[in-house]
């Protein structure tokens, strides 16, 4: 007898922790990869990280996607896309594993770890005073999900934190400021800049040359939401010239970071294989299948991307 099935389909999430989780959360569905698909399984559903060009089109009665994940880079500018909603996860513990990976980056710069990292290497007991946390201008770009925990955690630890957006937006602790026109003068008062922007036609290299040029002279710089948001030459050349003091980096233009690239040889250069925070399936399980119950009594699915505006 025919069964809902949600297909499944990543080349880097193992297709066990997902079942377990949705199968027990959705007694009456199934989730199987395509090659597991049998006459028994009546395909209604989709959760996908950057599924092989024309997936869905053995999928006719599909009537909505997840994204395994939260970036709808990983679907925006396909063709083969059906016309169902589109969802994204959306899952309190991912915003939390970010928070610690910013939490843990900011605090490097602010207590001048990265300083006494390279002075260790040198056997150099190196004294540099500590300053209080309101001290430091921590400035985070995207507020949402994931943007604007880090930048809560990152007030509540005493940071002067300032968050930009596409929309006004208010936060506990954080100034805020929204629209281009007022990128340029929130970057002449950042001293520590934390990318979290989806990549999309307006964030495409937003941070070029002329941007980088409009920090502090030697900011720091962590980027853990898509590589192509910055002008990874133009950071480099600022990187090598010490207009930025530093860069965390965990996300790059291209992936994996190849070998002979030049930002493995840059000693003011920390590199994390795009780990910053990852789908959950213990807690991403309970909001895919509450989205799949929506649907079917007929209620609007929730945390659906808008490919349109990219995110
Ligand atoms: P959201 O979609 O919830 O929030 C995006 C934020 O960026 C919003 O505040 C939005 O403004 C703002 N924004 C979007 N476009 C613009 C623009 N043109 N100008 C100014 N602000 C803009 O995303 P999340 O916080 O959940 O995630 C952010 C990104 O993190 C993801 O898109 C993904 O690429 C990346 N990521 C990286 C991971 C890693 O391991 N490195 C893991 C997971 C995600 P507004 O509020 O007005 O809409």
């Amino acid at each position: 007898m025919a069964r809902e099935t949600i297909v499944f389909s990543s080349a880097v999430d193992p297709i066990a922790p997902w079942r377990e989780g949705l199968e027990a959360a959705l007694p009456d569905v199934a989730l199987r990869a395509p090659p597991e698909l049998s006459a028994d399984d009546d395909v209604r559903y989709a959760l996908v990280w950057k599924p092989p060009e024309g997936f869905f089109a053995a999928y006719p009665k599909l009537r909505l996607i997840t994204i395994l994940g939260v970036g709808a880079d990983a679907l925006a500018g396909r063709t083969d896309l059906p016309d169902v909603p589109i969802a994204r996860l959306s899952d309190p513990a991912m915003a939390q594993m970010m928070a610690s990976y910013i939490l843990f980056a900011v605090l490097r710069y602010a207590r001048d770890i990265d300083v006494f990292e390279a002075a260790q290497r040198d056997r150099r007991w190196h004294y540099v005073h500590p300053r209080e946390a309101r001290l430091t201008r921590v400035g985070v770009l995207g507020l949402g999900e994931l943007g604007g925990v880090a930048a809560t955690e990152l007030a509540r630890l005493g940071f002067d934190i300032s968050g930009w957006s596409r929309s006004p937006k208010t936060l506990p602790g954080v100034r805020t400021t929204s629209g281009i026109d007022a990128l340029d003068a929130f970057l002449a008062e950042t001293d520590i800049l934390v990318v979290m922007l989806p990549l999309t036609g307006q964030t495409h290299h937003l941070l070029d040359a002329r941007r980088l040029a409009l920090l502090p002279a030697g900011a720091k710089l962590i980027n853990a939401s898509r590589g192509a948001v910055v002008d990874e030459p133009a950071m480099i050349q600022a990187l090598v010239s010490g207009q930025l003091g530093g860069a965390t980096l965990d996300v790059f233009e291209r992936e994996p970071l190849p070998t002979d690239h030049p930002l493995w040889t840059l000693p003011n250069v920390l590199i994390t294989p795009h780990l910053a925070s990852v789908a959950l399936p213990a807690s991403a399980a309970a909001q895919i299948a509450a989205n799949i119950r929506r649907l079917r009594s007929g209620e609007p699915v929730r945390h659906r991307v808008d490919l349109t505006r990219g995110y």
